[in-house]
This record gives structure tokens, C-alpha cells and sequence, in this order.
């Protein structure tokens, strides 16, 4: 590659599922984010730079093309809207499931829910789709908390084994779509460098083709 390259990466299980990916493209960062306080890292590619950020940024930082590349759920894609992004991968890691959970089933609740999320937009967008007028509440974080406490009838959040939800009382009630990680390109550098982003998404789609394959 010889492209300077920007590639916006979440902490945390994002970041841990796609370093095999990007070893694969032959990128392995020079430092660990879990214990670096750099928010720019370097990697063993000089022209290849990592740039950590808070997963709900991601989409943000490609569409005004602050990176070149990033990896995002498509729950943070969903919320997003994906404008000035496209979406060229499914990396098929940190798969979820976004669910509507509460303590009953919501259909038997008569009054106008009330339903806690930080996915304001897809929870707008699957009650309608059911003919249902919902009241939101945008929370930021331990959305199981707001019915135990009478805040919400229900939440919308990403469930993977469920155990939250279970430790916390409740049960998932709803799937409202299916969840994983993917890459995302801001749309003037697939334009400006073309044969650097390409190359790099041939690789990492290579990468995830024999991680499926050996799984
Ligand atoms: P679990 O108890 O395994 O169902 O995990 C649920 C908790 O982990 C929730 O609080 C979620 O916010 C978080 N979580 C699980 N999977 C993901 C994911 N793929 N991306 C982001 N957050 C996740």
C-alpha cells in the first residue's frame, strides 16, 4: 500500500475481532489500545493508522472522512442512516441480536408504551412498522435498569447470550434484526484511492471468507 490509510476501530470486542482480519491484510498495530492512551495508533504499516474512538463515532468520523475506513455495528449503522458511507462488508463478527425485552409480552400491555433505548431511530422505525405509536426515552447506557425502576414498560438494546437481561429480570420478547460488524468507506476515498481501499477490502473479505470457512 502506499495510500496513507485511516481505519477507525471501536475498543473492546470490535477491536479484539478484527485484529485477525487485519492481520490478514498484513496491519498489526504497534500498540494495544486496551492498555495505550494514544487515540491515534501506529501499526506495522508506516502509510496504515488506527484511529480509536467511541463505536457510535465511527460511522461519524468516515462520513466526513476523518477515516478512510472504519468497522461498525449495524445497530450504530442503523442509527446512523449510513449517509456518505458505503458498506461494501458484512465482517460477520460481534454478531447480536437488537431485541425489544421487558418483563411481559409487549402486545398485552394496553396503555401507550413507553420503551427505553439509545437506538431511538430503529426503535421509532419498528414500532411504526407495527402500527404502534411508542413513547422513547434515550437513554445512554444500562438500559435493563429503566423498567426495574418503572421508567420504561420496555427497552430495545443488543442482546448476545441474554445473560444481562436474565441477572436483571427480564426477557428478550421481540428480534428486531440481526446484528454483526462491518466495514464501512467514506465515499470519496473509494473514489481518491481506489486501488489502496480496494486491495485492502479484497484481503480483509478474503479474511473473513477463511475465518467462516475454518469456523
Ligand atoms: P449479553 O448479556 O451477552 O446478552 O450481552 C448484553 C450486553 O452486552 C448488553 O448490555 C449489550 O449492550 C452488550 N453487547 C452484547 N453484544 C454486543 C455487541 N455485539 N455490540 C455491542 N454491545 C453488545
Amino acid at each position: 500500500m502506499s495510500e496513507q490509510l485511516t481505519i477507525a476501530l471501536s475498543k473492546g470486542r470490535i477491536f479484539k475481532e478484527t485484529l485477525p482480519l487485519l492481520a490478514h491484510a498484513g496491519i498489526e498495530p504497534v500498540d494495544d489500545p486496551e492498555t495505550s492512551r494514544k487515540l491515534i495508533l501506529d501499526t506495522n504499516q508506516e502509510e496504515v493508522k488506527l484511529v480509536i474512538i467511541r463505536a457510535s463515532d465511527v460511522p461519524t468520523y468516515v462520513q466526513y472522512g476523518a477515516a478512510d475506513l472504519g468497522v461498525a455495528g449495524k445497530d450504530v449503522l442503523m442509527e446512523h442512516g449510513g449517509v456518505g458511507l458505503y458498506e461494501p462488508l458484512d465482517l460477520r463478527i460481534a454478531c447480536c441480536r437488537l431485541m425489544v425485552a421487558g418483563h411481559e409480552p409487549w402486545s398485552e400491555q394496553a396503555q401507550r408504551l413507553r420503551i427505553a433505548t439509545k437506538y431511538v431511530n430503529s426503535t421509532r422505525r419498528y414500532f411504526a412498522g407495527q402500527g404502534l405509536q411508542v413513547e422513547i426515552i434515550k437513554l445512554y447506557g444500562s438500559m435493563e435498569l429503566a423498567p426495574l425502576v418503572g421508567l420504561s414498560d420496555l427497552i430495545v438494546d443488543v442482546v448476545d447470550t441474554g445473560n444481562t437481561l436474565k441477572a436483571n429480570g427480564l426477557k428478550p420478547l421481540e428480534k428486531i434484526t440481526d446484528i454483526s460488524a462491518r466495514l464501512v468507506v467514506n465515499k470519496a476515498s473509494m473514489k481518491r484511492k481506489h486501488a489502496c481501499v480496494q486491495s485492502f477490502i479484497d484481503r480483509i473479505a478474503e479474511a473473513v471468507r477463511k475465518q467462516e470457512a475454518a469456523a
